[in-house]
């Protein structure tokens, strides 16, 4: 987001000017920084064959799906329909890993048929495949290497009380059924969370997971998931992607000459790519003094960005109306009937009523966590492509909300 003459543009396009066209609360997603995230992130590994796996539940419209799959990304995917979705953006479906979590085994055969790559995270399923397959499907498996990666409990799924993945401590378990039925294990996956800003931690991680994989000797590829952190504040910790990049290549190398075999590696990206890339727009209804505080109140709620009451969140919130108003504390909260606050005394260019303020990083977890809640709609979606924006959902309506519903007839 850049200010030049008095108003904010993002990827070329003026932002006040798309609250005028499309509406508001509006959600907003720049091409250009996704593919700038994808770079860095491609760069960053330059020193060892890998394959970038776009983690798509941060953010499953089909136009970014397919712009992340013409920058070069493949996908990874967590249900049968974000599987379906990969496939109707254009993936090859041995380009999309699917990585479900207690799922029925029919849900597991059907990605099979779709010719997904399979991942899977517990040893009853292990055995179901074997039974119905031998070792004709590779698969890789998911374990828990219980280190913290960061983040708190809600966001980090490494930890020992994790329902992901199958335990470092039960590898012994997974050669045991792996020998029984001849799997083919094409390799081991390890995503420890949401959060990494500690390199030597995720690097312990990826060491614990190769060390495991000696027990395989049809490895391909150790899968590390994602979790690389953006910065959320200005003085916020990232992930330093070049050093874990470069550190990280070290020692697949050193492992690859241990194994005697050479491997590739995958990232599952989610929040990496698309964060920074998305805002959420709002307008403010009502500006109340209270004894407390100053309240900012805008037309979108935790319906439509959860993450602030549900992780505690921090969003940068910009004034787009105001963009040399005097700074001073404001409070500013949701329209939902629910304590739905997105920041709390935050230091704000002056809100009057009308102003349009937009919400930083919400390209990843916004909209797909958004919700009917309060019977509102979810708002549309924009996406900003070589300087034209271009509406890739509509808002709701009521009869959307009414879609799904069944009168009944009640004078029987
Ligand atoms: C959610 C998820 C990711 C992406 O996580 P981010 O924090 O968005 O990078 C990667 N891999 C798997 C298996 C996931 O479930």
């Amino acid at each position: 987001m850049h200010l030049t003459n008095d108003r904010y543009t993002l990827g070329g396009v003026d932002m006040l000017s798309l609250v005028e066209e499309f509406g508001s609360p509006l959600y907003v997603y720049d091409a250009a920084t996704i593919e700038r995230q994808y770079k860095r992130l491609d760069t960053a590994f330059a020193g060892i064959e890998h394959h970038i796996k776009y983690a798509c539940k941060a953010l499953t419209n089909v136009n970014i799906l397919r712009f992340v799959r013409q920058i070069g990304a493949g996908l990874d995917t967590v249900s049968l329909n974000e599987l379906q979705l990969g496939l109707k953006a254009g993936f090859e479906a041995n380009d999309i890993v699917y990585t479900p979590n207690n799922v029925s085994f029919d849900e597991v055969k059907e990605a099979i048929a779709l010719g997904a790559q399979l991942n899977l995270d517990n040893l009853p399923m292990l055995e179901k495949l074997g039974q119905a397959y031998g070792g004709s499907v590779p698969v890789s498996v998911r374990i828990n290497p219980h280190i913290m990666a960061g983040g708190n409990e809600k966001i980090s799924t490494g930890h020992i009380n994790s329902k992901f993945g199958i335990s470092i401590t039960q590898v012994d378990d997974i050669v045991r059924v792996a020998e029984k039925y001849g799997l083919d294990i094409a390799g081991l996956h390890m995503h420890t969370g949401s959060e990494i800003v500690d390199t030597d931690i995720f690097l312990q991680g990826a060491q614990i997971l190769m060390e495991a994989g000696r027990r395989f000797k049809t490895i391909r590829f150790f899968d590390f998931g994602g979790g690389f952190k953006v910065p959320y504040k200005a003085d916020d910790k990232e992930t330093n992607i070049e050093e874990l990049g470069s550190r990280l290549s070290a020692l697949c190398h050193e492992e690859m000459k241990q194994r005697g075999s050479n491997f590739y590696i995958c990232l599952e990206p989610g929040k990496y790519l698309v964060s920074e890339a998305g805002m959420l727009l709002a307008r403010v209804n009502v500006v109340k003094q209270t004894p407390a505080t100053t309240f900012a109140g805008v037309d979108t709620g935790l319906n439509h960005l959860i993450r602030p009451m549900f992780y505690k969140a921090y969003h940068d919130i910009t004034n787009l109306s105001n963009p040399h108003g005097a700074v001073r504390p404001f409070s500013v909260a949701g329209y939902i009937c629910e304590t739905d606050n997105f920041a709390w005394e935050r230091d704000i260019a002056d809100i009057r009523e009308g102003d349009v303020l937009a919400f930083h990083n919400a390209g990843a977890y916004g909209m797909m966590m958004a919700s009917n809640y309060n019977s509102r709609p979810r708002p549309a979606e924009v996406f900003i492509v070589n300087g034209k924006a271009h509406l890739i959902r509509r808002r709701e309506t009521l009869e959307d909300l009414l879609r799904t519903q069944i009168l009944l007839d009640m004078s029987a």
